[in-house]
């Protein structure tokens, strides 16, 4: 399946998680075969060929993330949020528009030197994949991009990742 019709199975939700906020749901996509392959297929294609591992946001980014280390072998890393880890080895909290957040790196995951890929569905402010580069880098990582499925612009997420191989197969 050609990725234009793959990501047009995008679907929007109005008024979720809050009301005026329009959700955009992957689901679609992941459900059909030839769109989530076309999508993998398309991240791949953007990733920095040193790279060993993948670093998974939940919970979204880890179904891409386990996809990808699956067809091209890489590690699989899952950041996690707080309370589900059982050994946590780095630990950021962010800001969001309402509160904060926070993110884990498992214990016995990254290892200094490596070189990582941050995945998730969406980049929105950029709070979480700044964190989630923050995490890797904690542990002595070294981050080769940011790769996501849909980039909304206008709310700052490519400027709070300045420097970063960011890349993004949609925006809108
Ligand atoms: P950010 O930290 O960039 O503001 O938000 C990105 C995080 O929130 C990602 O982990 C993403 O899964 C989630 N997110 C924010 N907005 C949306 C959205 O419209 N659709 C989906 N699927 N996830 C979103």
């Amino acid at each position: 399946m050609k990725l234009d019709r793959a990501l047009g199975l995008l679907r929007e939700v109005p008024d979720f998680p809050l009301p005026g906020v329009v959700f955009r749901d992957l689901t679609p996509v992941l459900a059909d075969p030839d769109a989530l392959r076309a999508v993998v297929d398309a991240l791949q294609d953007k990733i920095h060929p040193d790279t060993q591992v993948v670093a998974a946001i939940e919970s979204r980014g880890f179904l891409l993330g386990a996809a990808l280390g699956y067809g091209w072998h890489y590690g699989v890393v899952p950041l996690r949020k707080p309370g589900k880890l059982p050994a946590v080895a780095h630990r950021v909290s962010y800001d969001l528009e309402y509160g904060t957040a926070t993110l884990e790196l498992p214990a016995e995951s990254v290892t200094p030197g490596q070189h990582v890929v941050v995945v998730d569905d969406v980049l929105a402010t950029g709070g979480t994949a700044a964190a989630a580069c923050e995490l890797v880098e904690r542990a002595g990582g070294v981050v080769t991009g940011v790769s996501v499925v849909l980039e909304i612009p206008g709310l700052g997420g490519r400027e709070r990742l300045a420097g970063r191989e960011v890349h993004a197969l949609l925006s809108v």
